[in-house]
């Protein structure tokens, strides 16, 4: 053992191989020290636990390459989302139209008026921008941005109800994920939660009941991510606002995602759009920019000027505020709504919830040919299922799909499924009855060769 590891070579004199001289050509010296380490250490560490008994070269330059590959590749890679849910909050959530990344990427190489008023010569505000486009969007009078919707209704309970009482419906004491609870948002905000009427059934006058000279706000959640049905009534949105401004408490509103334009259109069922809960009359919405708005993360809040002028003015929005590059790609996804046949076209969360199955199924047809003129070990099937919106949207609507339902012999359905996933492609599948699953909705044009080209490097490799 001894032996061995007596000829393992230095660090020095590796460095000065040529294939180590090439790679520091394209990469930096330091890069290439700590792989030729760690690749070293490896060779070490499989010599002392008897697990390598002879001393090669070849093998030690191989863990050098893999070490090389680990240190320099982003933690943060590009993945194939094959599952068809749309907006998969694990998977980053929207994908932006082409006119935001062009704006982010304008926005991240230039210096821009973030913060300066170009008409008078000095500093503006970072808020200025988006707030029209939101207003004239809504219909709501002002408009402000923060990080996220969680920071949204953290910044507007602390500003607003710290210290007085917060009715919110049993109903509505959700969960978002993440931990975010807002029963538990609410009490680190300083406010009290009084919960109102049963988890089915909550009436206005349950709210009315606890109407006293401590209250401070009603909160109103959407329930995005479950429903609750059967025998159950909650109040409308007027009865409810009525009944807030009867007695002078403002009421708000956590939308959780953002719609600007009704989906009926295109065979969903029904959810409140932002404008109708504007016109409603609720003092401040808020929802999120990379839900179904389909634009980067973002928390985006619309509602009175009187209201949003506090929030402005509050110490915590400085830890809540935005970038300039979301501000850029946020203000050209806005745009594209000026024209709701323009978004629904452009804005890829959109466009991939209203795919017909008809549209999905000729994809997946044309995977599955591609796969079988390179692959005569695969075989695949077409089976109808349905695909999610996802991120909390439309909790129990389901798309229609067509799935192409995929195995290679010799493998199980999970060992592909990890592979696939394990491969520089990340391609992220569903297995569902013995198969791997592509569900093609999420799948851009251009991964399908890609696709086919991992699947037979894989085939390839198990042989
Ligand atoms: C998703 C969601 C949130 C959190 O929004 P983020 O933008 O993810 O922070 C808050 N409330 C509701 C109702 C939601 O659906």
């Amino acid at each position: 053992m001894k032996e061995l590891l007596a000829q393992l070579p230095a660090v020095d004199s590796l460095l000065k191989r040529e294939e180590m001289q090439e790679l520091i050509k394209k990469f930096t010296h330091q890069e290439v020290k700590r792989a030729i380490k760690e690749g070293l250490d490896e060779t070490r560490q499989a010599i002392l636990s008897g697990q390598l008994t002879d001393f090669s070269l070849d093998r030690l330059l191989q863990g050098i390459q893999n070490a090389f590959i680990h240190i320099t590749a982003p933690t943060l890679k590009v993945t194939i989302n094959a599952t068809g849910t749309v907006l998969h909050t694990n998977l980053g959530r929207a994908l932006l139209a082409d006119e935001a990344k062009e704006a982010i990427q304008l926005a991240a190489s230039h210096y821009t008026n973030l913060e300066y008023d170009l008409e008078a010569g000095h500093r503006g505000t970072r808020y200025q921008h988006v707030q029209n486009l939101l207003k004239e969007l809504t219909g709501a009078e002002d408009a402000l941005i923060v990080n996220n919707n969680a920071a949204a209704v953290l910044l507007y309970m602390t500003a607003l109800t710290k210290g007085k009482e917060v009715l919110i419906s049993r109903g509505e004491l959700v969960e978002i994920g993440g931990s975010f609870r807002i029963p538990d948002v609410i009490e680190s905000c300083g406010a009290i939660l009084r919960e109102v009427g049963a988890t089915n059934k909550v009436k206005v006058a349950d709210y009315r009941q606890y109407v006293n000279e401590e209250t401070g706000a009603i909160l109103r959640v959407h329930t995005s991510n479950y429903r609750v049905v059967g025998f159950t009534e909650s109040p409308s949105d007027k009865d409810l606002v009525a009944l807030a401004h009867d007695n002078h408490l403002p009421i708000f509103n956590d939308l959780g995602s953002g719609l600007l334009i009704d989906l009926q259109e295109i065979g969903l069922s029904y959810e409140p759009t932002i404008p109708e809960l504007i016109a409603a009359g609720y003092d401040l919405v808020s929802f999120s920019g990379d839900k179904l708005l389909g634009g980067p993360q973002a928390g985006i809040i619309v509602g009175k000027k009187s209201f949003i002028e506090q929030l402005k003015r509050f110490p915590l929005l400085r830890a809540l505020r935005t970038d300039k590059a979301t501000l850029a790609a946020l203000e050209a996804t806005l745009h594209l709504y000026r024209d709701p046949e323009k978004a629904m076209r452009k804005i890829p969360t959109l466009r991939m919830i209203a795919k017909t199955a008809e549209e999905i199924k000729g994809k997946a047809e044309e995977l599955g040919r591609a796969i079988s003129q390179r692959l005569p070990q695969a075989t695949w099937t077409l089976e109808s299922g349905s695909s999610q919106v996802g991120g909390g949207s439309y909790p129990i609507e389901k798309l229609p799909t067509y799935l192409l339902a995929l195995t290679v012999s010799g493998m199980s359905e999970d060992q592909l499924e990890a592979a696939l996933r394990l491969s520089d492609a990340h391609v992220i599948t569903r297995v569902m009855n013995g198969a791997v699953c592509f569900d093609m909705r999420t799948v851009l044009d251009e991964q399908v060769p890609i696709i086919v080209e991992t699947l037979s490097e894989i085939v390839e490799r198990e042989k």
